[in-house]
C-alpha cells in the first residue's frame, strides 16, 4: 500500500491549472466593489456627503441623522452589488480579522420583510466576544465588546456581505484590537509633525503616515499540506531534511512564474483590484515557492486594512487553486523565510513627502528635521522596536542571516552618513556667524533629490532609509503591520514633541529659527550616533561591535516581551494617550499566551509525529533490514552471510541509534512541557517554553531527518522537501 505521502505526490502530478477569467481590464475593476469618495457622492444627499468627508478627513463625529442616511446609501450600494448581510470587519489581538455576518434582511411580519441598516448598526455592534483574547480586560462575567465604525477606511463587498472596517472595544472602553491604538498614533503624529511643520510651510495643516507593505508568503500543494500534520497545525514544517537542491541557485528569484501559480496570483490580484488594494508587483523570492507581492504605499490606516485584507483573500483563493497559503515566518528550514518590509514615511496635505530630500536648504532642512528625529526615535526607542515584532515565527528568522538581526540599528548609506557627520563637526557652539550660515546651508543643499541608488541599499540592517522613506525590514510575515506602525508613529511623535519643546525655547533665548533648529539637530545627530550602522548586519562581529556600544540583542520573544511592562516605556504610551498601561498588561500577557501556546502546540505535535509516523515508518523498515539478515545467514550460513550482510547490519544499527536519541530526547521534552505546563505566572511559563522546551526542538529534529536519509523512500509518510518545494 502506498504512504498517503506518495497518494498526494500522485494528486499534485496530476493537476493542471485552473483558468481565470480575466477578460475586463484592470483599470475598469479597480475599487469597483468599495464604497468609495466617488460612489458616497453619488449616493448620498450633498450634506451628509460632507459631513462623510469632513469625518474622513479629520475624524470628526458623525451626527445619529448623518450616520442614517450613510447607511441607507450604504446598503443601496451594497443590495446593487449583490449583498445579503453585512459584517463589523475588525482586528482582534490574535493577529487575524474577525467577522460577524447579519441579514439585512428583516421580517416584520408574516410573509413580511423588509431590509434594513440604519446609523444605529453602522456605528456599533456588540459581537459575542468572548472567545477574543483579553489580557484579563473583561472578566467573563461581561464578556462585552463593542465594535465601532472607523469612517476613515471605506466599507467594502465581498461575496454577498458588506463589510464594514470597526475597532474593537471592550465595555469599559478599553481597546481589545489593533486599530484603535493605531488611529490614536496616527493622530499623534499627524499632530506634532504638523506643528513642526509649521516651522517650514504654514500651509500644511495635517500630515499623514504613509505605508508601503511587501508581503512574502509560501504556497504549496495542498495535497502534500494535507500529508503534513506539522504543516497543518503549526504552518511550519518541524521536520524534513533540506532538498539536495536548495536555493544555492537561486535561479528561482525573479525566474519565470509557474502556469498554476500565475493563475493563482491572476485571481487573486483581480480580487484585489476589486477591493481598491492596489497591487502592482508580483515576482518569485528567493526560496523555492516563495513569492511576494507588494502594491502601491498608502495612507496607513488604510494600507493596513488593505495587508489585511490581502492575506485573508490569498489563503482563500490558494484553496480555490489547490493550494495552501503559508504565512509563516520560517516555515522551512534551510531555506528563507518570509517576512513584511514595512515600508514607512510622513506626507502633508500640501504634496510634500518629508523624508524626500528636497530642491533647495530650505526644504532640505524640513527633511533633516524629520530625518534625524525619526532616528533619534529609534535610539532611544529601540527595544519597543523589538518588542512590537517579537513572535514565536519571527524568531527563527531575526538573526538567522536572512532576516536582519534582533538588534535594532538604522542604515541610512555613506552620503548621508556624511552630511550628519559634517552637521555634527561644523556646527560652532555660540552664536553662528554668517559664514557658519552659508557653509551649512551649502552643505544642506548638496543632498541629491532622489538616491536611488540601489549599490547604496543595505539588505543587511533591520531599519533602512531608502531614498524617500524609511523601510522596517525585521516585521514578520504572518504580523498585522498595525503593530509596527502603533510603534514608529507614537516614538516619532514622542520625539517631534521633545524636539518642539527644545527649539521653542532656543527661540524664546533669541537663536533664529534655523539656527535652533540646527543646533537641536546637532544635538540629535551626535545622542543618537551609535544607532547608525552601515556594515554588514548579518555578521559575527556585528554582535560584537554592537555589545560594545551598549545596543541591546533581545534574541527571543519572551525577553523582547518584558519591554511591555517597563515603567518609561508604559509612560510613554500613557502620555500620548496611545495605550494605558492596563491596555499595555494587557497586550503583553496576551503575547506571553500566544506564544506559549504556539510552541506548545509544535512541541505536541512533535511528539505525535515522532510517535506515530516516523517510528512506525522506521521500524517497518528496520524490519525489513532484518529479514533480509535472517535469510542471507539462513541461506549462506553464519560465517558468510554475516559477510554479505554487512551493510544491512552496519544500518540496522545506525537506525536504532538515531531512533534511540530521538525517542529518549522527545520524553525527555515531554517531561519539561509538563514541568513547565504547571507554571502558573504566565511570563514564566513562556520562559519555560522558550529554555526549556523549545531547545529540544532541533535536536529531535536532527535524528528524526537523519532516519528519512535511511529509511527507504516508499516508506517514509512525511511529504519531503524537494516534494513541496519543488513541485508545482
Ligand atoms: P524593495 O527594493 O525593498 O523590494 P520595492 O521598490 O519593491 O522595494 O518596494 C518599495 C515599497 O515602498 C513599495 O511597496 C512602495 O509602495 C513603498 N513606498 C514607496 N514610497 C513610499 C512612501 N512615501 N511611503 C511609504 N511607502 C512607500
Ligand atoms: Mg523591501
Amino acid at each position: 500500500m502506498a504512504t498517503k505521502r506518495l497518494q498526494a505526490y500522485q494528486d499534485v502530478l496530476n493537476r493542471v491549472p485552473k483558468n481565470v477569467d480575466l477578460n475586463e481590464k484592470v483599470s475598469e475593476l479597480f475599487g469597483k466593489n468599495v464604497f468609495h469618495i466617488e460612489i458616497m457622492r453619488e449616493y448620498l444627499p450633498s450634506d451628509a456627503f460632507k459631513s462623510m468627508v469632513e469625518s474622513i478627513q479629520n475624524g470628526t463625529r458623525l451626527d445619529r441623522k448623518m450616520a442614517d442616511q450613510v447607511a441607507s446609501a450604504m446598503k443601496d450600494w451594497a443590495i446593487t452589488k449583490g449583498a445579503t448581510h453585512y459584517t463589523h470587519w475588525f482586528q482582534p489581538l490574535t493577529g487575524a480579522t474577525a467577522e460577524k455576518h447579519d441579514a439585512f434582511f428583516k421580517p416584520i411580519g408574516p410573509g413580511k420583510a423588509i431590509e434594513r441598516f440604519d446609523g444605529d448598526l453602522l456605528v456599533q455592534q456588540e459581537p459575542d466576544a468572548s472567545s477574543f483574547p483579553n489580557g484579563g480586560i473583561r472578566n467573563t462575567f461581561e464578556a462585552r465588546g463593542y465594535t465601532a465604525w472607523d469612517p476613515s477606511s471605506p466599507a467594502f463587498v465581498i461575496g454577498k456581505t458588506l463589510c464594514i472596517p470597526t475597532i474593537f472595544i471592550s465595555y469599559t472602553g478599553e481597546s481589545l484590537d489593533y486599530k484603535m491604538p493605531l488611529l490614536k498614533a496616527l493622530n499623534a503624529i499627524d499632530h506634532t509633525a504638523t506643528e513642526i511643520c509649521q516651522y517650514f510651510d504654514k500651509n500644511v495643516t495635517k500630515v499623514n503616515a504613509t505605508l508601503g507593505w511587501e508581503q512574502e508568503y509560501f504556497l504549496i500543494d495542498q495535497a502534500l499540506f494535507n500529508a503534513r500534520p506539522d504543516l497543518m497545525m503549526t504552518g511550519r514544517a518541524l521536520f524534513g531534511h533540506a532538498a539536495a537542491k536548495g536555493q544555492q541557485l537561486e535561479d528561482h528569484y525573479f525566474g519565470s512564474i509557474p502556469d498554476r501559480i500565475t493563475a493563482f496570483m491572476r485571481d487573486f490580484e483581480k480580487e484585489s483590484i476589486l477591493l481598491g488594494i492596489p497591487v502592482t508587483t508580483r515576482h518569485n523570492e528567493v526560496a523555492p515557492n516563495q513569492f511576494e507581492c507588494a502594491p502601491i504605499f498608502e495612507e496607513c490606516n488604510l494600507a493596513n486594512d488593505h495587508n489585511l485584507l490581502l492575506m485573508d483573500l490569498m489563503e482563500k483563493i490558494a484553496r480555490k487553486h489547490d493550494f495552501r497559503l503559508l504565512l509563516h515566518e520560517k516555515p522551512f528550514a534551510g531555506v528563507n523565510g518570509s517576512g513584511k518590509h514595512n515600508n514607512w514615511s510622513l506626507g502633508t496635505n500640501t504634496g510634500v513627502n518629508l523624508l524626500a530630500p528636497g530642491k533647495n536648504p530650505k526644504s532640505n532642512l524640513q527633511f533633516l528635521t524629520f530625518f534625524v528625529n525619526t532616528i533619534k526615535a529609534i535610539h532611544d526607542h529601540a527595544d519597543i522596536l523589538r518588542a512590537c515584532i517579537a513572535s514565536a515565527g519571527n524568531d527563527h528568522r531575526l538573526g538567522a542571516n536572512e532576516a536582519p538581526p534582533a538588534i535594532i540599528s538604522v542604515f541610512i548609506g555613506t552620503q548621508l552618513s556624511n552630511l550628519l557627520d559634517d552637521l555634527e563637526k561644523n556646527i560652532k557652539a555660540g552664536k553662528m556667524t554668517p559664514e557658519d550660515k552659508t557653509e551649512l546651508k551649502l552643505n544642506i543643499g548638496k543632498i541629491p533629490q532622489i538616491m536611488l541608488d540601489n549599490t547604496d541599499r543595505n539588505r543587511t540592517s533591520p531599519f533602512a532609509f531608502t531614498g524617500n522613506k524609511f523601510e522596517f525590514r525585521a516585521v514578520g510575515s504572518s504580523a498585522n503591520c498595525a503593530s509596527a506602525m502603533i510603534v514608529i508613529n507614537t516614538i516619532v511623535a514622542k520625539q517631534l514633541k521633545v524636539f518642539k519643546k527644545s527649539v521653542d525655547s532656543r527661540i524664546e533665548k533669541g537663536e533664529s529659527k534655523d539656527e535652533a533648529i540646527l543646533k537641536e539637530l546637532q544635538k540629535l545627530i551626535k545622542e543618537s550616533k551609535k544607532i547608525r550602522f552601515e556594515g554588514n548586519g548579518y555578521g559575527e562581529e556585528w554582535v560584537k561591535e554592537a555589545e560594545k556600544r551598549g545596543l541591546n540583542n533581545l534574541k527571543d520573544t519572551p525577553r523582547a516581551l518584558k519591554v511591555w511592562g517597563e515603567k518609561d516605556v508604559q509612560q510613554l504610551f500613557d502620555e500620548l494617550n496611545i495605550l494605558t498601561p492596563r491596555e499595555l498588561d494587557a497586550r503583553q500577557e496576551i503575547e506571553f499566551d500566544s506564544y506559549i501556546l504556539k510552541v506548545q502546540i509544535e512541541a505536541r505535535i512533535m511528539g505525535d509525529v515522532v510517535q506515530s509516523m516516523i517510528i512506525p515508518a522506521v521500524i517497518e523498515y528496520q524490519n525489513k533490514l532484518i529479514k533480509n539478515v535472517e535469510g542471507l545467514f539462513h541461506v549462506l550460513g553464519d560465517k558468510a552471510g554475516k559477510e554479505a550482510a554487512k551493510c544491512q547490519i552496519e544500518l540496522i544499527q545506525r537506525i536504532s541509534i538515531h531512533l534511540n536519541s530521538m525517542k529518549t530526547v522527545a520524553d525527555r521534552m515531554l517531561m519539561e512541557r509538563k514541568a513547565a505546563n504547571k507554571i502558573e505566572n504566565i511570563e514564566k511559563k513562556a520562559f519555560a517554553y522558550c529554555d526549556k522546551v523549545k531547545v529540544y526542538f532541533d535536536e529531535i529534529r536532527y535524528h528524526a531527518d537523519k532516519l528519512e536519509l535511511l529509511v527507504d523512500d516508499e516508506l517514509w509518510p512525511l511529504p519531503k522537501f524537494r516534494e513541496m518545494l519543488f513541485t508545482r
